[in-house]
């Protein structure tokens, strides 16, 4: 007897910045190719899924963010499937597969993705394909890529199996009756390019893939609709965020010299927004605009200078069949195209594969669209890494690569994320700076490459930096510098140790100095309010490149040292040759250059605060190598200090996290 299968699967995501809805809503589309139906649904829409009587595949797509938490659409679930009043059978009717998305530069790698996927199993979900842990730190396509080709198999497979234990010989199936087939599979157009003119000169991008066939994603159809109204909506004023409009009071910049990244501390007037009162350890969101010369070379580009006042209306495309299609909630309504483009749309995104393979379409020359067909195709990956992903060409940069390329504004508005908020750590102390918001940047300089003739700044410190413009005389004290929109970031565990005599340290090099700097004024004035009371020992671990160019807040520290706040300061520099430690001059053989070396020059004082006298740790700054570097330290310090094996050491720094004593702020 044929075995009758139904076609029926689940797919659910938790997403913070869209790329797992992407990926979700991509294996939905996809599905219908395969002969399937899928149902997808946010994490959080509870009401549209119902996993407690679930039969069907389940497929799962997570991401994680902050210090390896869940998404914000994931954290109910979460919440949900950690109840410890779960019976270990709770899900054992559930058959599930699990895509989790991460970043090895960040701790907690896929954290979210492995707590759902340890909770399934010990509520016995059975898994039926093996689960993906795609890394943004090195292109999540990697994983992502192979990941997906397989699923189909697997959907298949575990529906197939379904069927035959269900099937009933006395009653016969009682499901639709449908073969699946791969027939209607043809996600991949085979594209034969030998016979399409030659190659792309270097400011395109040189071909580098042979050109015999290359696998080009399927095209799905457009899904909103976009028209303009020639309303002129020139008055349009931001309302759509929390946030709130503060004056910057003072610029300073802190370093000095070439050699060194540009180091900025603003200080902000808050004293008339009550709900701007934070503690050391927050940090709060920059709401920046797109450049004004990239948003009208955008508008040139879409052929609309002369549209740029009118409204934009968006509207799902009536015979959309993508599933979850919306209309970007970030779109408000009733906006101008000049408004959009400046605050909605993030236009410096690096555009993925997906956007590339769309462009081909409204691309005029022959050799241009091979190109681009080329860049997003499953041949082309190392080529996109390399020209587009890894010097982070936005797509202003791309369609400069391609003149031939007009893109309708309705495929940008499919493409472009969100354009996020930049967060900030507050560098001081409500306490020592009443009404007053502090915090600390590098000016974040993008070099020229082959697909970036000039280089630029980072879009939020390039945009502050313009605005204070430090090279003029009202830097320094007057009152003619703007306001900034910006809004307190919620939940925040960085917090100093509630008991004062507990002891800790902290490890800031560079900009990562700014929260330290908070705890230390904050310390200060508690010891002031408190002369009785015992305080514990303090560690501050700063580095930087010169001790006369970029040490950030010199006199500070020491000041800190000299009152008695700070116990100990240990600075390495890494490009001085030589170096004054104490007394003693250090060669530079045996100096530290970077945190993480007087960190282990230190190791015993280490251990004991971590490990005997229950303090704590913060880390806060850079996350690609930073961190990395201090976290593989500690490992090293609590193996040869404790004597155990790596695993052990390991352990014992995760339960340091656990408990909250080994504390991450980091960013990259
Ligand atoms: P963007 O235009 O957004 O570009 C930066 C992005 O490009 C980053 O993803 C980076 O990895 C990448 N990038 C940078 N240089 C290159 C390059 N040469 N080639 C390719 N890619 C590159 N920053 C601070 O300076 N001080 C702080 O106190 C601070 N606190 C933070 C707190 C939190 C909780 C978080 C998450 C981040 C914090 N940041 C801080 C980082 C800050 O939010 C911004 O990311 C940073 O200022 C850059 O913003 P931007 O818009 O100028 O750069």
């Amino acid at each position: 007897m044929p075995c009758e299968v139904n076609t029926r699967f689940v797919i659910l995501y938790g997403s913070q910045k869209g790329q797992a809805q992407s990926i979700a809503e991509g294996i939905a589309v996809e599905a219908e190719d395969h002969g399937l139906v899928a149902e997808l649904s946010c994490l959080n829409q509870s009401e549209k899924y119902n996993l407690e009587k679930e039969k069907a595949p389940v497929v799962f797509i997570v991401s994680t963010t902050g210090d390896g938490e869940p998404p914000d659409n994931a954290l109910q679930f979460v919440k949900g499937i950690k109840k410890k009043t779960l019976s270990t059978d709770h899900y054992k009717h559930l058959c599930y597969a699990l895509l989790a998305l991460g970043d090895t530069n960040y701790a907690n790698f896929c954290n979210c993705g492995k707590t759902i996927e340890r909770r399934l199993q010990a509520l016995g979900a059975k898994q039926f394909y093996v689960t993906g842990y795609a890394d943004d730190g090195v292109g999540l396509e990697v994983v992502v890529d192979p990941w997906l080709e397989g699923l189909w198999k697997a959907i298949k497979g575990a529906l197939s199996k379904m069927a035959s234990d269900k099937v009933d010989p006395l009653k016969g199936p009682s499901v639709r009756a449908l073969a699946i087939t791969d027939s209607k599979y043809a996600r991949t157009a085979s594209y034969s390019a030998s016979d399409e003119g030659t190659t792309l000169s270097d400011d395109g991008g040189a071909p580098h893939v042979p050109l015999s066939s290359l696998n080009v994603p399927a095209l799905p159809p457009p899904y909103l609709h976009v028209s303009l109204q020639d309303v002129d909506s020139r008055e349009q004023v931001r309302n759509d965020v929390a946030d709130e409009d503060i004056p910057i009071e003072r610029a300073i910049q802190l370093t000095t010299g070439d050699l060194v990244k540009t180091s900025l501390l603003l200080e902000l007037d808050t004293s008339a927004y009550p709900t701007m009162t934070y503690l050391p350890g927050d940090s709060f969101d920059v709401f920046c605009p797109n450049r004004a010369t990239e948003v009208e070379d955008m508008l040139c580009r879409l052929g609309l200078q002369d549209k740029k006042h009118h409204q934009v209306h968006v509207s799902l495309n009536k015979d959309t069949k993508k599933k979850g299609a919306q209309v970007p909630s970030y779109i408000p309504p009733s906006i101008s195209l000049l408004y959009l483009l400046t605050w909605c749309l993030e236009i410096r995104t690096v555009p993925k594969k997906a956007f590339l393979r769309a462009l081909v379409e409204h691309t005029g020359d022959t050799v241009q669209r091979r190109r681009l067909q080329e860049l997003c195709s499953k041949q082309g990956a190392t080529e996109y890494n390399q020209y587009v992903r890894d010097p982070g060409l936005s797509i202003l940069e791309v369609l400069t690569a391609f003149p031939s390329c007009s893109p309708p504004l309705c495929l940008l508005i499919e493409h472009l994320p969100k354009l996020q908020p930049r967060p900030y750590s507050a560098a001081s102390s409500c306490l020592k700076h009443p009404g007053k918001l502090h915090f600390v940047f590098n000016v974040v300089e993008f070099s020229a490459c082959s697909g970036r003739p000039v280089g630029r700044r980072g879009l939020c410190t390039g945009w502050l930096f313009d605005l204070i413009n430090p090279g003029k005389p009202k830097c320094s004290g007057s009152h003619a510098l703007p306001k900034i929109h910006v809004s307190l970031r919620p939940k925040c565990s960085f917090r100093l140790p509630s008991d004062l005599s507990v002891p800790f340290v902290m490890v800031g090099p560079g900009t990562g100095v700014a929260p330290f700097i908070g705890f230390l004024q904050q310390r200060e004035k508690e010891r002031q309010d408190n002369p009785e009371a015992v305080f514990g020992e303090t560690w501050l671990f700063f580095g930087c490149r010169y001790r006369d160019r970029d040490y950030l807040f010199r006199e500070e520290l020491e000041g800190f040292v000299t009152s008695g706040v700070l116990d100990h300061l240990k600075v390495s520099f890494s490009r001085d040759e030589l170096e004054m430690e104490g007394n003693e001059v250090t060669t530079s053989v045996a100096r530290p250059r970077y945190v993480q070396h007087n960190l282990l020059l230190h190791r015993q004082q280490i251990t004991e605060i971590l490990l005997k006298k229950n303090g704590c740790l913060y880390v806060c700054g850079d996350a690609k190598n930073m961190a990395k570097d201090v976290n593989d330290t500690l490992i090293e310090i609590i193996k040869t200090q404790l004597q155990v094996d790596q695993l052990e050491a390991m352990k014992t720094l995760a339960g340091l996290r656990e408990e909250k004593r080994y504390l991450q702020d980091i960013w990259g």
